[in-house]
């Protein structure tokens, strides 16, 4: 199971998270991915992958035989799923992120009212305000994130990481020269 993000604009925005762009599903005899088209069919997936593994024939007209619908590249930055989330309670929406600084993935949820939340207690203070969901298991919600393929970033971009933890290193080393005099 995995979930990639598409490459940044190459002009810069203001947002500091790629939304993931598509999730994708791998075959367990034949390796080739396959695209899932709504993300609410890929929870479903991924909710039971350990039980049921997936294979191309879960997808209608879909064979081993066909031609894979994505291949795992560079053209994308990909994200290998945790088997076995919980499937999204109904009326909240489970949305994944990446920092643009592609060092991870981000999971949160957005509730019925609009409210987002991050983590675990931000969900139970939301139950505890809104007793009309009291009855949803907090078990149902897991902020386990994709982990990332380091292989799939952008070369510039861990370039540019490299160098400003470089720069900051040298900077550091700066000042501890200077308290030494
Ligand atoms: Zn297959």
């Amino acid at each position: 199971m995995a979930a990639a993000a598409d490459r940044p604009p190459k002009t810069p925005t203001k947002s500091t998270r790629l939304p993931v762009g598509l999730f994708a599903a791998q075959c367990e005899e034949c390796f080739k991915w396959r695209l899932i088209s709504t993300q609410e069919e890929y929870e479903g997936i991924r909710s039971k992958i350990i039980e049921e593994p997936f294979t191309c024939q879960r997808k209608t007209d879909t064979s081993c035989e066909d031609p894979p619908d994505i291949d795992y590249d560079t053209t994308r930055t990909w994200g290998i799923d945790k088997p076995n989330i919980p499937k999204t309670p109904e009326g909240f929406t489970r949305r994944l992120v990446l920092r643009k600084n592609f060092t991870k993935f981000d999971a949160y949820y957005v509730t019925p009212t609009g409210k987002t939340v991050r983590s675990s207690t931000e969900v139970l203070a939301f139950v505890e305000a809104n007793p009309q969901y009291k009855d949803i298991a907090l078990s149902n919600f897991s902020f386990a994130v994709p982990k990332i393929m380091e292989e799939t970033v952008p070369e510039s971009i861990l370039k540019e990481g490299l160098n400003s933890s470089s720069a900051k290193r040298i900077k550091k080393t700066k000042n501890e020269s200077a308290h030494t005099e």
